[in-house]
């Protein structure tokens, strides 16, 4: 429920007018999807990808943060408010990744349910947050897709059947990358395992890979690194067996190029962190998307003879 009073901030002053608008249109639209697709919003590309994978041909997905965009510091704008109020069903992260989709939610009054994909993944703690970065790691990849099949058959119990193969079929791939991607990490000598990124996004995957990641910024990129701080990375990369640094497409590269200035250490190229690519980009699905980090990591990583 919006309250109307004279304080509210420009974009809840706007979404009272839209949500006048669109409770027009929401019969409308609710008729529609349930004779044909399922109207889905993912909050970011990544997830979006998801969401159309489990959904198949039975959903059409609306991702609010797009590609190459950060999702820790995204301002919802009204076209997202209009999205999210003609939605059948919601997808987010959770874990505090999308700050800002309680406040969208609410006040563009949706009334669809919003299913919170990583609600049976146990996170990782750093500095006492929840990490949200969970989708890193493959195998909760398929926890994400279970989650997104089970809110969808509620939504469309008739359907329930092709989400759950289609669920299937998707863990079976990740699987498949996962196997063969443990097994060139595990063979990488001990003293090839840090490398340095943009932003501490990459715990799960360290986790899974025994790999180590450094970064200037934390596990949220609102924060810049103070000088102090900036300064004991660096002196913690000249000290330890760093292999290689990463320039990501979410996080302003500059960081990571003062320090490869600073280090000598070449920077291997980017990883896609938080958001897929462009079209036309290496990173267009989660599963491409994953290949490619796994490849330029591997490329930097494993001992070239
Ligand atoms: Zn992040």
């Amino acid at each position: 429920m919006i309250r109307s009073h004279a304080t509210g901030t420009p974009l809840r002053t706007l979404l009272f007018s839209l949500a006048a608008t669109f409770s027009l249109l929401a019969s409308s639209v609710q008729a529609q999807a349930e004779a044909d697709t399922i109207n889905a919003v993912a909050s970011f590309s990544i997830l979006a990808d998801m969401v159309e994978v489990v959904g198949g041909d039975h959903v059409t997905v609306t991702s609010i943060v797009g590609p190459d965009s950060d999702a820790h510091v995204y301002s919802p704008s009204v076209g997202d408010a209009r999205a999210v109020a003609a939605a059948d069903i919601i997808f987010v992260n959770g874990l505090g990744f999308e700050g800002w989709i309680s406040d969208l939610v609410v006040a563009a009054e949706a009334s669809a349910p919003v299913i919170v994909a990583t609600q049976a993944i146990t996170p990782q703690i750093v500095e006492g947050e929840a990490d949200p970065h969970a989708w890193n790691a493959l195998d909760n990849a398929k926890l994400y897709a279970a989650s997104i099949a089970s809110g969808l058959s509620v939504l469309a119990p008739d359907r329930a059947e092709a989400f759950a193969d289609n669920a299937a079929a998707f863990s079976a791939k990740v699987d498949a990358l996962l196997a063969d991607a443990s097994a060139r990490f595990s063979a990488l000598p001990e003293g090839r395992r840090t490398v340095v990124t943009g932003h501490d996004a990459f715990g799960y995957f360290e986790a899974q890979f025994g790999l180590r990641f450094l970064a200037p910024l934390g596990v949220n990129t609102e924060a810049e690194p103070s000088a102090r701080e900036l300064a004991a990375l660096i002196r913690q990369i000249r000290d330890e067996e760093v292999v290689g640094l990463f320039v990501e497409n979410i996080t302003n590269p500059d960081l990571v190029n003062q320090i490869a200035d600073e280090t000598g250490l070449e920077v291997g190229g980017r990883l896609y962190s938080d958001a897929l690519s462009v079209r036309g980009g290496p990173a267009t699905t989660y599963l491409t998307m994953m290949n490619h980090n796994i490849s330029a990591l591997l490329q930097a990583l494993e001992p070239s003879n």
